[in-house]
């Protein structure tokens, strides 16, 4: 009889621990983030995807890490996601450029931009504008065409945007 009643109450107490577990800190957790995270801040055919290609300029194979889309100069580009600005200003191969690390090992880089709005450290919300496009000398092949390069890695791998 003892042993019942006290078997009883083991079970009760695993209940409520259960509820309580369940309750708390899944609340406190960011969700998992996926590529679609972090769609373009623009849209249309890419003039260029992520891969390999021989530079002309360089006169070597280079990997080119984005995606290409045209654009006027001087759109205005609004990140699609919020994030943490870690680099704004020149940048040998992208012109000038914005990266911005949006936690949990993901980053996103935007490139052949002018006119920046945002400085290092400053934290950006959803369609915030980040500046315009410019023009810049296109050293993985031969676009003469202005366009934002768009580029998200999560840790060291480049991931493929959706469209
Ligand atoms: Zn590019």
């Amino acid at each position: 009889m003892v042993l019942m009643i006290g078997a009883t109450l083991l079970g009760t107490q695993a209940w409520l621990k259960g509820e309580e577990v369940a309750l708390s800190p899944t609340i406190l957790q960011d969700p998992v983030k996926t590529v679609s995270d972090f769609p373009s801040p623009v849209q249309g055919k890419p003039l260029r995807v992520a891969g390999e290609y021989y530079s002309n300029k360089m006169e070597t194979m280079l990997f080119h890490p984005g995606t290409d889309y045209a654009q006027a100069e001087g759109a205005v580009i609004r990140v699609k996601h919020e994030g943490r600005v870690i680099y704004a200003g020149p940048d040998p191969f992208l012109g000038i450029k914005v990266e911005v690390d949006c936690g949990g090992d993901w980053s996103v880089i935007y490139g052949g931009l002018k006119n920046l709005r945002v400085k290092e450290g400053e934290w950006v919300e959803v369609d915030q504008v980040i500046g315009q496009i410019g023009y810049y000398p296109d050293i993985f092949g031969d676009i003469e065409q202005t366009h934002l390069h768009f580029e998200v890695w999560q840790g060291d791998l480049v991931q493929v945007p959706e469209r």
